[in-house]
């Protein structure tokens, strides 16, 4: 093998950080760098264990190592004379790791490792969670023991008094209009800092004890003042154990005074201009070291600083999203006659005809699969709307032309479900599917072989069917059910896997259209908006928790009555706070309200043989009452069940329990949910009432928004939600409609980004957000 040039090496290096997946190269990137690393000689044995291990390593691990490699390799005039990087000076730069910055030893390293702070520009872009506004320097004499005040003197007095805990430092300051006291619990070190003469500049919430104003929590600044501790503004980041605010402080100045003018300036200038925001620079120095922003501009997130960041954020995931979307349109694929003998079967098979909403749904599909391009349709709507039969009957138009389907839902219990229900009548068409398990069992390492080999047409499953090494024949469609538990991401890692499927996402939870646009910028959308006939809304009541005994009062007749129930509790297991769970309240049940009903227990942290066979019972009628986590939330279909009790109902979200109501009210009963919550603030009762006011997915929604805002509404950090530094799709939506119009101005005029202006725009999309670009080249 020739000698690859270290500028190679680092290319290489470059494109394995975006995916850290050791496919960077042909036959594994870490022997490929371990080879080159020997021959250059005398690099620590330690990078060549580690890279042994690639595999083995967490992604964390990954980086950091390449980070580290990297960063010498740079470092170094020539490499393979032997220099140690340790040995070496290193001018600190945005790609280095923290720890060549000054200041920043081995400790605290790790401790902001710990914060994801891994780079010089991970710590320019960890940005303040808020701002304190520590006021202008007053007169001590002037102090009025409100809020947080900030001081400016000499320390006159210092002794230590012995108390029952130990020694107490105390420590008087003086600034010529009074005196104030400064109480050092656990702050011994003090001592030798605030020693009598010393000048500081104290920051603190002062009351006014025996005689003197007095503060035990406080910040201090001594010696040559820096003042950039003490500006009237300061940023208050997130914290990790151990690590003083001061220090963090003290070191992204740092990295601000060695590396801020190497970050790039990625939005064109006449945008810029039009928008009236500030170059990036100023913009990231702003929100460290704020002076000319207002606190309530800061506090608010709408400082021309944050405005700039943000939308530059959302503006390149869009871009990305636009493009990727441009790529796709693209592609050929073999399109599936909109006659479908196949799919006319099945509907003829069902017991019931499709509803208008679920006709014109399939038809829309079918105009798709027609096209000849790739489909990416989002299907919305609520729950017992009945997505599950247009998936099926989108399935068998692409089983009809001789390709696979992956059907992917979140939860074994429902791919298990799906399963069961379609095994048979599909089978009846002469269509085979498969269910694709965790673990690793023979019967699926046949299954796995038989999806290889073509025997299998529709494959259900988990998150296994991405994680694992699943190897489609033809894959032409992929659908993705109740998407609200995955997100791009991971839609984007299936796709990975076959040439360019379909992909149909169903999703019960209603999406602003600003947010459906940041999560699923590249779908159509369609939506279901009727429900089956004949179905009887379910009656939704609520008790306060000291209620209990009457609601289990009404579970008992209506149980002997001949219905099933389901009891969902927030937790699995006794745990600090009072909540209910499952264990407690499944004893509570046994022994006291329901004891004379066959009772089960279903959560998360069963084996999934567990599972299945605890829900076969119960949908066959074997149990009463199942008392389960929210593992039940999604998509399960057992018609008979028609009760549900929510224990501590407070503890979830508005959406969350209208899902977990779908539950019931699928069969031709009424279905009878309720609410049992802690009616403590007028918040929470107000959410409930919503609830038992109206059976409208969207409408519940919308007040839910409107209640509690929509970082809340969904579960605040979801999976596969895009990591912006600081941009929050849930709490900046306003600003992402207008980055999406930019964006399709940006594209419109220039869709591959090939304008010099748009070039760094272009680099830094490829940088960040990459991944969304997965089939083919920007440009
Ligand atoms: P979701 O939209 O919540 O996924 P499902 O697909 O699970 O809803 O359907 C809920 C129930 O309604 C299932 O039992 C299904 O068989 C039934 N169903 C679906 N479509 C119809 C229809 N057109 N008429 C009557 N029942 C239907
Ligand atoms: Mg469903």
């Amino acid at each position: 093998m020739a000698r690859c040039s270290k500028e190679v090496v680092l290319r290489v290096i470059e494109q394995e950080k975006k995916k850290l997946d050791n496919t960077s190269v042909f036959g594994g990137f870490n022997r490929f760098l371990k080879g080159w690393l020997q021959k250059e000689g005398h690099h620590p044995e330690e990078w060549l264990g580690q890279l042994e291990g690639y595999e083995d390593l967490s992604r964390e691990e990954r980086r950091r190592l390449l980070l580290t490699i990297e960063s010498a390799l740079r470092a170094s005039p020539a490499p393979g004379k032997g220099v140690s990087p340790k040995s070496r000076k290193f001018v600190p730069s945005l790609a280095q790791p923290v720890r060549y910055l000054k200041g920043v030893g081995p400790a605290l390293e790790k401790k902001l490792n710990r914060l994801e702070i891994f780079t010089v520009e991970d710590l320019l872009f960890f940005f303040p969670r808020t701002y304190r506004d520590r006021g202008t320097i007053k007169p001590i004499r002037s102090l009025q023991g409100v809020g947080i005040e900030t001081i400016q003197g000499q320390v006159v007095q210092h002794k230590i008094e012995p108390t029952r805990r130990g020694p107490l430092l105390k420590v008087v300051v003086s600034d010529g209009t009074g005196e104030i006291r400064l109480v050092c619990f656990n702050r011994g070190y003090l001592a030798q800092v605030l020693k009598k003469g010393t000048w500081v500049r104290v920051s603190g919430n002062f009351r006014y004890a025996f005689g003197a104003w007095e503060t035990a929590t406080f910040e201090y600044e001594v010696g040559k003042l820096r003042t950039t501790d003490f500006e009237r503004l300061v940023p208050v980041y997130p914290l990790t154990e151990g690590l003083p605010p001061k220090k963090l402080r003290a070191v992204i100045l740092s990295a601000l005074e060695t590396c801020l003018h190497e970050v790039p300036e990625v939005l064109p200038p006449a945008l810029r201009e039009r928008l009236q925001i500030p170059a990036k620079r100023e913009a990231i120095r702003e929100l460290h070291l704020p002076s000319t922003a207002s606190f309530e501009e800061l506090q608010a997130r709408r400082s021309p600083a944050h405005l700039a960041l943000i939308l530059e954020e959302f503006l390149l995931f869009a871009l990305s999203l636009k493009i990727r979307r441009r790529t796709l349109e693209t592609f050929q694929v073999p399109p599936c006659p909109l006659e479908s003998p196949l799919a006319e079967r099945f509907i003829r098979s069902l017991p019931f005809s499709l509803t208008e909403a679920q006709k014109r749904v399939c038809l829309e599909i079918a105009h798709d699969l027609a096209s000849g391009r790739v489909m990416n349709r989002l299907v919305q709507g609520d729950v017992g709307s009945g997505k599950t039969i247009v998936a099926v009957i989108s399935a068998l138009r692409v089983v009809e032309t001789g390709r696979q389907v992956a059907f992917m839902v979140p939860t074994e219990i429902l791919a298990e479900q799906h399963y069961s229900r379609f095994r048979e009548p599909l089978a009846a068409l002469g269509v085979r599917v498969g269910l694709l398990k965790g673990g690793n069992t023979k019967e699926k390492r046949q299954l796995l072989e038989a999806i290889q080999k073509k025997e299998v047409d529709i494959v259900i499953g988990t998150h296994a069917l991405i994680e694992e090494k699943v190897a489609f024949a033809d894959l032409g469609l992929v659908i993705v059910d109740e998407q609200h538990r995955f997100g791009v991401l991971q839609r984007a890692k299936l796709r990975e896997k076959a040439t360019v499927p379909h992909t149909l996402v169903m999703t019960a939870t209603p999406i602003p259209r600003t947010l459906a646009l940041t999560l699923y910028g590249d779908l159509d959308v369609s939506v279901v908006d009727e429900k089956p006939a004949g179905r009887k809304p379910t009656r939704t009541l609520c008790f306060p928790l000291e209620e209990r005994f009457k609601a289990y009062n009404r579970v008992r007749k209506l149980l002997r009555e001949g219905r099933q129930a389901y009891v969902v509790c927030p937790a699995i297991e006794e745990s600090e706070e009072e909540i209910a769970n499952v264990q407690e309240v499944f004893e509570e049940l046994q022994k006291k309200w329901l004891s004379e009903f066959r009772i089960e227990v279903i959560h998360g942290k069963l084996s999934s043989r567990e599972k299945e066979d605890i829900m076969h019972r119960f949908s066959r009628g074997d149990v009463d009452v199942l008392v389960a986590t929210s593992v039940i939330e999604v998509g399960i279909d057992v018609p008979r069940a028609s009760v549900m009790v929510v224990e501590n109902a407070e503890r979830f979200g508005l959406a969350q329990l209208h899902q977990l109501r779908g539950r019931i009210g699928r069969g031709s009963e009424e279905g009878v949910c309720i609410l049992l919550a802690a009616l403590s603030g007028e918040n929470v009762r107000k959410r409930m009432a919503i609830l038992t006011a109206t059976d409208d997915g969207f409408r519940i929604a919308e007040e839910d928004l409107r209640l509690r805002g929509p970082g809340e509404f969904y579960g605040v950090r979801q999976h596969g939600v895009p990591e912006f530094h600081l941009a929050d799709p849930f709490a900046d939506w306003p600003l992402l409609e207008r980055a999406h119009q930019e964006a399709e101005r940006i594209i419109t005029e220039d869709p591959f980004l090939e304008r010099p202006e748009h070039r760094p725009l272009r680099q830094e999309i490829e940088r960040r957000f990459g991944r969304y670009l997965e089939f083919g080249e920007v440009g």
